[in-house]
């Protein structure tokens, strides 16, 4: 996850009968399920075998549905009656939903951020795009895609708002899904030096050029989208999670 420190996490409250350590637990399938989601190891439409997952996590069914309901609240899972829970296939009325979803929340995001940052800030904006940049180099997909998403996630962290991290968490879940499902095939997640402009904007020209940067940012990757057919959702399990 995030380099220098790991990332908030939205705690679900305790029911009976769960220990910290369950709880504890919970989060890290969860957090797992959605890095495998940003990371499009887990595509738009995969079923969600509980009783495969509950043995690759050694967990029971029970805590499976758990998760699985988290996720389904957030968007990133379907459920659909006697037949299961899969991954979210985004329509594209939802994909343009969340893009302007994005562009509301992110000025917001970056206006606070500008207010309050410092040095140690944007050394830490700055190491996560070398990291990006480090990842694209050796064209590790994966890890690009994960850290593109991450980026506009840890700029949420920084603010420390807890709702606003968790809204932004969703909203990134999401665009790697779509990104997935109506991305042309050879367009990279984020363009590296977007990430860095709108940095830089933020460092020496303040708020409003770094805000301009990311609407124009979040209007690039929607750009980008097109109608396509989803993939093919057959995939093992335990193969993703081994
Ligand atoms: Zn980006």
């Amino acid at each position: 996850m995030l380099s220098e420190k790991e990332p908030s996490r939205t705690r679900q409250p305790r029911s009976p009968g769960q220990t910290l350590g369950t709880i504890e637990k919970l989060d890290a399938i969860y957090e797992r399920i959605l890095t495998a989601v940003m990371e499009h190891r887990l595509i738009p439409g995969t079923k969600l075998v509980e009783e495969k997952l509950a043995g690759v996590f050694g967990v029971n069914r029970t805590r499976i549905r758990e998760v699985l309901a988290r996720l389904a609240y957030e968007g990133v899972v379907t459920t659909i009656p006697n037949r299961g829970a899969f991954i979210a296939s985004p329509t594209v009325e939802e994909a343009r939903h969340i893009f302007q979803a994005r562009r509301i929340l992110e000025p917001a995001l970056i206006r606070s951020l500008a207010d309050q940052a410092g040095a140690e800030e944007f050394r830490r904006l700055h190491a996560h795009v070398a990291e990006e940049r480090a990842a694209r180099e050796r064209d590790d997909k994966r890890t690009v895609i994960r850290l593109s998403g991450e980026f506009h996630l840890l700029i949420a962290e920084m603010v420390g708002s807890p709702p606003l991290i968790k809204l932004m968490r969703e909203l990134a879940s999401l665009t790697c899904l779509i990104i997935l499902l109506y991305d042309s095939p050879h367009v990279p997640a984020c363009p590296n030096h977007e990430h860095t402009d709108i940095i830089e904007a933020m460092e020496k020209k303040g708020p409003d050029a770094a805000i301009a940067l990311m609407l124009g940012h979040l209007d690039h990757i929607e750009a980008t989208l097109d109608l396509s057919v989803p993939n093919d959702p057959e995939v093992d399990l335990e193969a993703i999670f081994s």
